[in-house]
């Protein structure tokens, strides 16, 4: 498969993505809700979750999320600005994370 780079926003497309919150870290400040919120939601535990393609709020802890690619930098900037340093993008094909606290 071959990796694109989009000019200028150092953001590797090409390969599918997900994407996950610890929410044992999540602050609630909200700041990825601001940036994609047809990807994350507040619940009314204060926490951030993951949405669904299909809108549903996943509430489960930890929930996995496909990202849909016109959505990429949006959620990339979220995990770079997450103050709880909890959101993990990584690479459906081998889980390994590409942007988040645990990306090399
Ligand atoms: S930006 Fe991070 S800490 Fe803030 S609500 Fe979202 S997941 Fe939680």
């Amino acid at each position: 498969m071959t990796v694109q780079q989009e000019a200028g926003s150092g953001i590797v497309t090409g390969e599918d993505l997900e994407v996950w919150i610890d929410q044992d870290l999540c602050t609630g400040d909200g700041i990825c809700a601001q940036y994609a919120p047809e990807v994350f939601e507040l619940d009314i535990d204060g926490l951030a979750y993951v949405k669904s393609a299909d809108d549903e709020l996943l509430q489960d802890p930890g929930a996995v999320t496909p990202v849909p690619l016109p959505l990429l930098v949006d959620v990339v900037a979220s995990a770079k600005e997450c103050p709880g340093d909890c959101i993990h993008v990584r690479r459906i094909s081998d889980s390994v994370e590409v942007y988040g606290p645990d990306a090399e």
